[in-house]
């Protein structure tokens, strides 16, 4: 069991590109997803990106689930994931493991059609809706170095990215 530290913004790995994975079956991945899994369920979250842990390849772990089924777990693994179709539009309070204490409404496609492989190595479609298709978009953005305040109307960003870098300029010299 390995927890990892998450990183947070303005920390520029998090603008990092994330590399395909060319086999999902390796053991370094199993080891990866592993360290996500356990990160993740340490925070607590409901999905982590491997970039928020300086590993810059497409996997992504959620478990949109067992914070509110008693601690029941229900791990997804999403490797390669690709969105094929957007559909609608939806709100929700968004935050991230990487902008600890933010939480700001967020418009994204109420509906999606993903493509990811497992760990096996197979790969599926299906579609997602409500806050499952949120969080994976939310997720995935973390493999383009995106992130949800990004998506913030431009004045609100930009005062609000100006608080955080002031207070990561305290916490390094304080
Ligand atoms: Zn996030």
């Amino acid at each position: 069991m390995a927890i990892c530290e998450i990183l947070t913004y303005p920390d520029p790995a998090l603008r990092e590109i994330a590399q395909t994975v060319d086999n999902p079956q390796s053991e370094s991945v199993r080891q990866l997803v592993q360290d996500l899994a356990d990160s993740m369920y340490d925070a607590p979250g409901v999905g982590l990106a491997a970039p928020q842990i300086g590993v810059f390849l497409r996997v992504v772990v959620t478990d949109t689930r067992w914070r509110e089924e008693d601690g029941i777990r229900d791990l997804h693994v999403w490797i390669n994931p690709e969105i094929s179709h957007f559909e609608g539009e939806v709100v929700f309070e968004e935050g991230c493991l990487s902008v600890p204490g933010i939480y700001e409404d967020i418009k994204r496609a109420s509906a999606i059609t993903l493509s990811w492989s497992d760990q096996d190595g197979s790969r599926h479609e299906a579609n997602f809706n409500d806050f499952q298709a949120v969080a994976l978009q939310h997720e995935f953005d973390h493999l383009v170095g995106k992130l949800f305040i990004d998506l913030l109307p431009p004045i609100k960003q930009k005062l609000l990215k100006k608080r955080l870098q002031k207070r990561k300029k305290q916490a390094l010299t304080g």
